[in-house]
Parts: C-alpha cells; sequence; structure tokens
C-alpha cells in the first residue's frame, strides 16, 4: 500500500521514520528544505508539490500546524485523490473544519478521518502515540494496518469532527493541569515540602494527573524542558477550546482565567520555547 505523509515535522516527521521501518511505500511533502533531506536519509521519496504528492496514494496522512492549513492544502490535493483513498488528519484540528473535509471527501470519492494524536515527538518516533479516531467506521478499519504501527492505543470516538473535540478537551485539561500542578508545587515548596514527595503523594492519590505523573518528573522538575511540544502549539489548543466552548455556547467558568494566562499574562514566554514553560509563570514573585 502507498502512502503519502503531508506536513513532517517533528510529528509527522516521526511517523515516517516508524512507516519506513515497517517496510511501507513511505513518499512525503513538506515545504521545508531541511525536512525533505531528513525525510531522505530516512528512506521515504520527496514530491515537489502536496499535489503531485496526493496522485496515486492509498492513504494520506496530515501532519499540519493547524486547520487552516489543513484546508489550505485539502482544497490544493482534493481533486488528485484516488477514488477510495483515505486521508488521516493526524494534525490537532477542529470538528467543523473535518467536518467540512469529510463532506469534501463525499463529494469527490475519498474518505478524510479524524486521527489526532498524543505522546508528543517521541512517542511518534517510537510508534507508541495515543489516536483519537472519527468518521466512517469502515474507513477507521481499513486504516489498521498503518494506525497499528503508529500507536499503542486507539480509541474510535464517534463520528466526524468528534476526534478534534475530544483532543481540544484533552489538551485544555493538561494546559490546565500545567498551571495548577506548578501553583500546588509552589504552595507546598512554601509550606517546606520538597516537590519530590509531594508528586509522590499526589501520584498516589486523587490529584494525579498526565502532568503530575509524567510532565513534572520528564520535563520540569530536571529543567530539561525539551518535550517538542511548544508554548505556540499550546497557545493554539488553548485557542480552540474557548472557540469550541463558544460554539456550543458552553462556559468555560474555571478555565477561562487558565487560558487568559496561557494566551496574554505569559506573553514573556515566547512561542517558540518549550510548553512546559508555563509552569515558571508566577515562580519568584
Ligand atoms: P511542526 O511545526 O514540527 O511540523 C509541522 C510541519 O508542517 C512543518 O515541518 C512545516 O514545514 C509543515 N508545513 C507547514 N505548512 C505546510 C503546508 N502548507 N504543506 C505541507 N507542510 C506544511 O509541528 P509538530 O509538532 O510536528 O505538530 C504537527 C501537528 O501535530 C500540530 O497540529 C500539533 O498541534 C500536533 N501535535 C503536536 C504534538 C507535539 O508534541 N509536537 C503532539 C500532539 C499533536
Amino acid at each position: 500500500m502507498k502512502i503519502g505523509i503531508i506536513g513532517c515535522g517533528n510529528m509527522g516527521g516521526g511517523m515516517v521514520g516508524q512507516l519506513v521501518a515497517a517496510g511501507m511505500d513511505v513518499s512525503c511533502y513538506d515545504p521545508d528544505a531541511d525536512i525533505q533531506a531528513r525525510m531522505r536519509t530516512l528512506g521515504a521519496s520527496v514530491a515537489e508539490t502536496a499535489r503531485a504528492l496526493a496522485t496515486g496514494q492509498g492513504i494520506i496522512i496530515l501532519s499540519l500546524p493547524k486547520a487552516q492549513v489543513v484546508e489550505a492544502v485539502m482544497a490544493e490535493i482534493a481533486p488528485y485523490i484516488e477514488a477510495d483513498a483515505i486521508v488521516l488528519d493526524t494534525s490537532t484540528s477542529t470538528p467543523t473544519t473535518s467536518q467540512a473535509m469529510a463532506k469534501l471527501g463525499q463529494t469527490n470519492g475519498f474518505d478524510f478521518i479524524d486521527g489526532p494524536v498524543s505522546g508528543g515527538p517521541a512517542a511518534a518516533n517510537a510508534g507508541t502515540m495515543t489516536m483519537l479516531l472519527a468518521g466512517n467506521h469502515a474507513a477507521i478499519d481499513r486504516l489498521a494496518p498503518v494506525t497499528q504501527i503508529l500507536t499503542a492505543k486507539t480509541v474510535v470516538v464517534g463520528a466526524s469532527g468528534a476526534g478534534h473535540a475530544a483532543k481540544i478537551a484533552n489538551n485544555m485539561l493538561c494546559a490546565a493541569n500545567l498551571v495548577l500542578v506548578a501553583e500546588a508545587v509552589r504552595m507546598c515548596e512554601a509550606a517546606g515540602v520538597k516537590p519530590e514527595g509531594l508528586l509522590e503523594g499526589v501520584n498516589a492519590g486523587s490529584g494525579r494527573s498526565g502532568v503530575s505523573v509524567v510532565n513534572f518528573p520528564k520535563w520540569v522538575l530536571n529543567g530539561a524542558f525539551d518535550s517538542g511540544f511548544t508554548m505556540g502549539l499550546m497557545r493554539k489548543d488553548v485557542g480552540l477550546a474557548l472557540e469550541l466552548a463558544e460554539q456550543t455556547g458552553v462556559d468555560l467558568n474555571g478555565f477561562a482565567g487558565i487560558a487568559d494566562l496561557w494566551l496574554s499574562k505569559s506573553g514573556d514566554i515566547p512561542d517558540t520555547a518549550d510548553f512546559n514553560e508555563i509552569t515558571k509563570y508566577g515562580a519568584g514573585k
């Protein structure tokens, strides 16, 4: 089966490596020349344009920065996608974009499946991502040989758009927990409790989260801040949560203050910084 990947950065590049290692026939497109060179060294062929890549692929995986880019790329390639091909969008995008792209697929004879991922570049490089799938279930079943290579766990969330809604909710919780665990650590340090002891206690109790179990030991307390996920991408996801809440008419009373912290109060932390650096906001006061 021929597989094309559009967007081969931190996440897409890891997926290319896994698929090539599994013996798949992989082509990629990314406008960045350095990334094109890296993909060639991995053993993938590199197309000159997204349109050239789309022709002849059974499966096209997208790993693009945001929904607007997904829509632009899809508008370019839709007429060139093979009949019965499947587009798997692993970007963190929006439910409305996914639903519109699924309709575009119906018109043009291909399936468009939501497949946003968790786990960061380390999981993309190891084939251990979690993927939230949504859309036509028969097409999701046909993706199994590929999702088995890329993931340690898949969850079929529902109809088109549901995967991206669930991913936005997941990242909203991660963004909130980073702020809250940082505040809990500072509060306890001020009360004379060491972070390591606090986290061991929290992680054995009801306050634990992915942030307290993974982020603090792996990227925060040791000063590494090298997760491969940026402030800019998490700010995008915080914005997507606010946008989805507005579209659905849901008040995010608890999250509003945390969103303000990510989107404006922490302006000194650049978009290029590791997203775990949000834990430094408010330190030293
Ligand atoms: P990245 O910036 O490393 O990669 C994005 C790639 O898309 C870049 O190489 C860029 O050159 C390419 N690109 C931009 N415009 C393009 C276009 N028009 N056509 C083709 N390629 C184009 O970002 P990433 O960290 O790999 O994230 C990709 C997606 O996955 C984002 O939506 C992100 O929110 C999501 N995600 C990232 C992580 C993470 O930890 N990095 C985790 C889960 C989900």
